[in-house]
């Protein structure tokens, strides 16, 4: 039987993309799944849907910029399920263009959703994974978060950010796990946030060659899957024909 079998794993994000092929493949492997992200209608068929196929889940609005709203979530999982074994810290948004457009807001936005909804999930389940004495954190950062390129200086540094959360956790942590995830160009709803329309154009001609969020999905479930002394710190995946 899968190490993933029984286990409670939250998911922010996870009404689109890469969050809800998780929580499908999570849900096959028999975890019992907390949901959040903000679009309710999304949550609610995919709950579903799970729920359906006789899967185990229960989603809840979340707004991870919201310090109180990712608490609640994590408060859910406990009243649901009286434990939490894993946070995948997935919501993110990518409204990027070059600096001289001077767009703050969407730097605000990122900086919001990308780091500090990321530290707020993990406030919101660190006590509860210290008194269990296990645990383990999944954040998704990116390849933008090991390499800059023109017009993504800010999600860039939102995601070397997540990475050095990532990295410091693990260090702080013996009981609790610690993996970071990096993605390349994958098929989402990521890109639609872009509203530079010379950066969205360079951004459509990458994402031609996108891989399918399955591809991540897999990769959570590998990090999740390994005995608990066993901890995935470091992945990166990319669609084998992404130059950077
Ligand atoms: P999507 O846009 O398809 O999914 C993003 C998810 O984040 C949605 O479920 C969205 O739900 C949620 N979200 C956005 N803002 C908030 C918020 N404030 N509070 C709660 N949830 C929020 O994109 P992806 O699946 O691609 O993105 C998932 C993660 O993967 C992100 O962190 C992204 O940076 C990362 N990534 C993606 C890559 C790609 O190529 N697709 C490459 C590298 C990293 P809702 O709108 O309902 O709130």
């Amino acid at each position: 039987m899968s190490e993933v079998n029984g286990k409670v794993v939250i998911i922010t994000g996870a009404s689109s993309g890469l969050g809800e092929a998780a929580a499908r493949m999570l849900a096959l492997k028999g975890a019992r799944l907390v949901l959040g992200a903000r679009r309710e209608e999304r949550l609610k068929a995919l709950v579903e849907a799970i729920n359906a196929d006789g899967g185990e889940a229960i989603y809840r609005v979340t707004d991870v910029a919201c310090r109180e709203q990712v608490d609640a979530l994590a408060e859910a999982a406990r009243d649901a399920f009286g434990r939490i074994d894993v946070l995948v810290n997935n919501a993110g948004v990518m409204p990027i263009s070059p600096l001289n457009r001077l767009k703050v807001d969407e730097w605000e936005r990122m900086i919001d959703v990308n780091i500090k909804g990321v530290l707020y999930g993990i406030a919101a389940v660190l006590p509860t994974m210290r008194d269990q004495r296990s645990g383990h954190v999944i954040n998704i950062s990116s390849v933008a978060g090991q390499v800059v390129s023109p017009a993504a200086a800010v999600y860039s540094a939102t995601k070397f950010a997540v990475r050095a959360i990532s990295e410091g956790l693990r260090q702080e942590s013996r009981d609790i796990r610690s993996t970071n995830i990096s993605p390349g160009a994958v098929t989402s709803e990521l890109t639609e946030s872009i509203s530079d329309p010379r950066t969205a154009e360079g951004v459509g001609e990458l994402y031609k060659l996108a891989i399918e969020p399955d591809a991540i999905a897999r990769a959570i479930v590998f990090a999740i899957e390994q005995p608990g002394d066993v901890d995935v710190n470091e992945l990166t995946i990319r669609p084998t024909r992404q130059p950077l």
